[in-house]
C-alpha cells in the first residue's frame, strides 16, 4: 500500500498516484477529501481511509467511491453496524498495540472483529496496527507491539498489516503482510542512522531555485531582517529566490547547507518570506545560477535536522506556489 496522504507528502497526490498506480495494490490517504480528489482524477486502485470516517454521513460516500475504511474505535464500529450500506465494505480493523493514538484496545478487538464478520455489511476484514518507535532500532517497544498484535489477531482469519517505512526498513515483515510505506516511497529514510536500506533510497523531490542578486560585503556588515548575521570578514553574499513562503523552514539557522552550482555552501542571515541569503565567498557564482535547497546534493534530512524538525514536516508543508515539475532527470526542466 502506497501511502500518499498529505498531497503525497507534498509531491502532488494525483501525479504520484498516476505514477504508482501500476505498482501499488492500494493507496492510503488520511481523509475522504483526499480520496475524492484521487477518484475525481480517475484513479481506480483501492484507496484506504487510514483514519476511517470522521462522521457517519461519510459511509455512503465510502461505498459509492469504492473506498476501504479503517475502523479504529467502537463509535466507528457502531456507525458501520447500524448504517444500511448498498454493498459490503472492506474494513481494516485497527488494534491499539501500544501507541495509544488510534485503535481498539486488545480486550475489545476480537469481539469487534467477530461483529464485523457476522454483520453482513463487510466483505473482508484486514487486521492492522501502527508502530510508534520503529525508527529506534534498538528499542524494545516494536517487539512488544508485534507480540501484542500477534496475541490479539492469533487464530483470526484475514490479512494483516503492521509496517510503515521505519518498520519496513528496520524490522522484518512477515510476508504476506500488507506493508504501508509512506516517506520511503519519496526516497527519504525515516531512520536517523545511516543504514544500507537508507542509502539505497534516491530522493524524489529536489527543491530548486536560483540566485537573484550577488553582493560583495565588507567585514562588519549586517545581512537581512534583525541584522541577525554580521559578516565576520569580507564576504560574497548571494540572494536566493526561496523563503518560508515557499516551504523553506524559517528556523534554518546560519550554517544550514545549500548547494550553489552543485557546490555545498551555507545559509547566512535570517530566512525571509520570499528570499534567503547564502555565503558565496570563494565560489564562482552570478545571478541566475541554480541553487538546490535539498535534493541529490543536500539531503533533506540534513536541512530538517538543522531546522529542528523532521523530513516529514518539510515536504508536507510545501505550498502550492512552488511549481512541481515532473519526470525530469536531475537538472532537467
Ligand atoms: C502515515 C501512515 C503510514 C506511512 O508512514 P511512513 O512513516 O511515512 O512510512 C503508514 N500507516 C499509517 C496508518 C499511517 O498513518
Amino acid at each position: 500500500m502506497a501511502v500518499i496522504k498529505a498531497n503525497a507528502y507534498g509531491h502532488g497526490a494525483v501525479a504520484v498516484a498516476q505514477a504508482l498506480s501500476p505498482e501499488a495494490d492500494a493507496f492510503g490517504v488520511a481523509c475522504i477529501e483526499e480520496a475524492i480528489q484521487l477518484r475525481t482524477a480517475g484513479v481506480t486502485n483501492p484507496i484506504l481511509l487510514l483514519e476511517g470516517v470522521f462522521e457517519r454521513q461519510e459511509l455512503p460516500v465510502v461505498v459509492e467511491l469504492g473506498l476501504w475504511t479503517v475502523v479504529h474505535s467502537l463509535e466507528q464500529l457502531d456507525w458501520l453496524l447500524h448504517t444500511d450500506l448498498t454493498s459490503p465494505l472492506t474494513v481494516w480493523l485497527k488494534l491499539d498495540s501500544g501507541m495509544h493514538r488510534l485503535g481498539l484496545a486488545p480486550a475489545e478487538y476480537r469481539k469487534a472483529h467477530n461483529a464485523l464478520l457476522s454483520c453482513g455489511q463487510v466483505a473482508e476484514v484486514v487486521q492492522m496496527s501502527h508502530l510508534a518507535r520503529a525508527d529506534e532500532l534498538s528499542c524494545d517497544a516494536t517487539q512488544a507491539q508485534r507480540l501484542c498484535f500477534e496475541a490479539a489477531t492469533q487464530g483470526q482469519a484475514g490479512e494483516r498489516s503492521l509496517h510503515n517505512s521505519a518498520g519496513l526498513m528496520g524490522w522484518p515483515a512477515r510476508p504476506p503482510e500488507w506493508v504501508r510505506p509512506g516517506l520511503m516511497l519519496y526516497g527519504v529514510s525515516p531512520l536517523d542512522r545511516e543504514t544500507a536500506a537508507g542509502s539505497a533510497l534516491e530522493p524524489v523531490m529536489s527543491l530548486e531555485s536560483a540566485l537573484i542578486a550577488v553582493h560583495e560585503l565588507q567585514a562588519g556588515e549586517a545581512i537581512g531582517y534583525g541584522a541577525a548575521y554580521v559578516t565576520p570578514h569580507a564576504m560574497r553574499i548571494g540572494v536566493v529566490a526561496m523563503g518560508y513562503g515557499d516551504g523553506y523552514p524559517r528556523s534554518a539557522p546560519a550554517g544550514t547547507p545549500v548547494a550553489v552550482n552543485g557546490k555545498r555552501t551555507s545559509v547566512v542571515g535570517r530566512v525571509s518570506m520570499d528570499m534567503l541569503t547564502v555565503d558565496l565567498t570563494g565560489l564562482d557564482a552570478r545571478p541566475g545560477d541554480p541553487v538546490e535547497l535539498w535534493g541529490r546534493t543536500i539531503a533533506l534530512a540534513e536541512v530538517a535536522r538543522a531546522a529542528g524538525t523532521i523530513p516529514y514536516e518539510l515536504v508536507t508543508r510545501m505550498p502550492a506556489r512552488v511549481p512541481r515539475l515532473y519526470g525530469g532527470s536531475a537538472g532537467a526542466r
